[in-house]
């Protein structure tokens, strides 16, 4: 088994019942959970990869406009597998490629684009560490 993060943006917090319905169904298990309000520093520390890219000031703003929900997940190949069952960043493009997908029944387009999930295990225990480091009850 192997373990990602992933991540529901604030915009879709409030379905976070249908989508945590979706990942069980899918045969993940939800291994750590947690609701929070991620700083602009936070944020920005998440999105370093992303520094210069045109889009960060909104996606800043965007990460902070209310509380995510925080995930560890563990499946056979969890990391391709989240982003399988995520499809295609941008959510119009999920509707006519995946349409089964999360961003695809969740998301607006490619800004608004309802979760997120970690590209590699090397992303994922970066992530996973950013939100969950190591607590006393683990
Ligand atoms: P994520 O890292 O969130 O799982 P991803 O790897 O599919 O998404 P990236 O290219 O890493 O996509 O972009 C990170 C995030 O930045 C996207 O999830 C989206 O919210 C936002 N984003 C990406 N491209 C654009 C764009 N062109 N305009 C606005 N926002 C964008």
């Amino acid at each position: 088994k192997q373990r990602t993060f992933a991540m529901l943006k604030p915009d879709i917090v409030d379905k976070m019942g249908q989508v945590l319905k979706l990942i069980i169904q899918n045969g993940f298990k939800i291994t750590k959970l947690k609701m929070v309000q991620m700083t602009k520093e936070h944020a920005l520390e998440f999105y370093a990869e992303h520094k210069s890219k045109p889009f960060l000031p909104f996606l800043i703003e965007y990460m902070t406009s209310g509380p995510v929900i925080a995930m560890e997940l563990l499946a056979d190949n969890g990391v391709a597998k989240w982003r399988e069952l995520l499809g295609p960043t941008d959510s119009e493009q999920a509707r006519k490629d995946a349409p089964g997908s999360i961003r695809a029944r969740f998301g607006i387009d490619k800004s608004f684009n309802a979760a997120h999930g970690s590209d590699s295990c090397t992303a994922a225990e970066r992530e996973l560490y950013i939100f969950f480091p190591t607590s006393r009850i683990a």
